[in-house]
């Protein structure tokens, strides 16, 4: 990476992304060098647009952390998707309107989301030895704190790693999701499951959402974030056990089959019993289209609360709560 920080030190700089059949853009980051070795942790901000509390969180550590202090290496993307951020676009980039993650591990000569992806799987998460990608509700959303992390990994060690990381972050809900391998096909998907297939432990993980930037989320991550480098060895000080964590199976999505106005009778963690009416869509002239009900005795993980809604969006997220998880 053109980025370094010595031992001891602190480095702030940009990556580029080079200009292709678009233009080109910045990746900010911070790199936080610890004085005594240790393992390299990668932490991403902003990939999407408007999932504001974790780029303020980034913005805090780096100033918070003392890398005399520090063993191992801490790398912070300040902004992953700076076209998204600067327009203020939920979902998907303004510049070629696609999900940047969805499109790992990116590709070198394709558009704009698909170069930042390769930027970030080629410099960043390549050399990392745990990889925490971090989000938030769009400030159309309403979400619970959850979290994803894999099971079923062939190596069971880094699935065992992953699920310490969701331990130690301490989000409430823990999701979670089965390792695939590689198929050998031209991939485009998510971070973490190319950090996984590179055999780095990784967690994907919610803080705050609606575009707020609340300070008790803000400290409860950072708090996360300082237990999951206590854990990793990377701090010094006692590992922090969250008792209170939850796993969420069974997850349904429900999702618009049309463009219209979205009205919501529930809110996120709310307790829905099948088959209760949760919402409906109406067409922009007020007729109703179509009605919502859960699918399942669950709790609400996501809600859209913002009235736009457009064909293939997900307006709600339901999973059941469990206390133990079968791997
Ligand atoms: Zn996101």
């Amino acid at each position: 990476m053109s980025i370094e920080a010595e031992p001891g030190k602190k480095t702030s700089g940009t990556l580029t992304v080079e200009d292709g059949i678009d233009q080109g853009t910045i990746i900010p980051l911070t790199i936080v060098n610890g004085r005594n070795p240790g393992p390299v942790l990668t932490v991403f901000a902003g990939i999407h647009g408007t999932e504001y509390v974790p780029v303020i969180v980034l913005q805090e550590l780096a100033k918070e952390i003392n890398p005399e202090e520090l063993a191992g290496t801490l790398v912070l993307v300040h902004i992953a998707n700076v076209p998204a951020f600067s327009g203020r676009s939920v979902y998907s980039s303004p510049v070629d309107n696609k999900n940047l993650n969805r499109v790992f591990p990116g590709k070198q000569d394709g558009s704009i989301s698909e170069r930042i992806a390769w930027v970030l799987t080629n410099e960043l998460i390549k050399g990392s030895d745990y990889f925490i990608d971090a989000h938030g509700g769009e400030f159309n959303e309403q979400l619970v704190d959850y979290l994803y992390f894999y099971y079923g990994c062939p190596d069971t060690d880094l699935c065992k790693k992953s699920l310490m990381l969701a331990k130690a972050i301490g989000n409430k809900y823990l999701i979670p999701e089965k390792y695939t391998p590689d198929d050998g096909t031209p991939q485009a998907t998510y971070s973490d499951l190319i950090a996984i297939r590179l055999g780095i432990p990784t967690i994907t993980l919610e803080w705050g959402d609606r575009g707020k930037v609340e300070h008790e989320k803000v400290d409860f991550a950072k708090k996360g974030l300082n237990n999951v480098m206590r854990a990793l060895g990377m701090l010094e000080g006692e590992v922090i056990t969250f008792e209170s964590q939850v796993y969420l199976l069974d997850e349904k999505f429900i999702i618009s089959e049309h463009n219209g106005i979205v009205y919501t009778f529930v809110k996120k963690g709310q307790y829905v019993t099948k088959g209760t009416l949760i919402g409906y869509v109406s067409d922009y002239h007020g007729n109703l289209i179509e009605e919502y009900h859960s699918p399942i005795d669950g709790i609400i993980v996501t809600v859209t609360v913002a009235p736009a809604i457009n064909k293939d969006n997900t307006i709600y997220r339901v999973a059941r709560p469990a206390n133990s998880f079968d791997f």
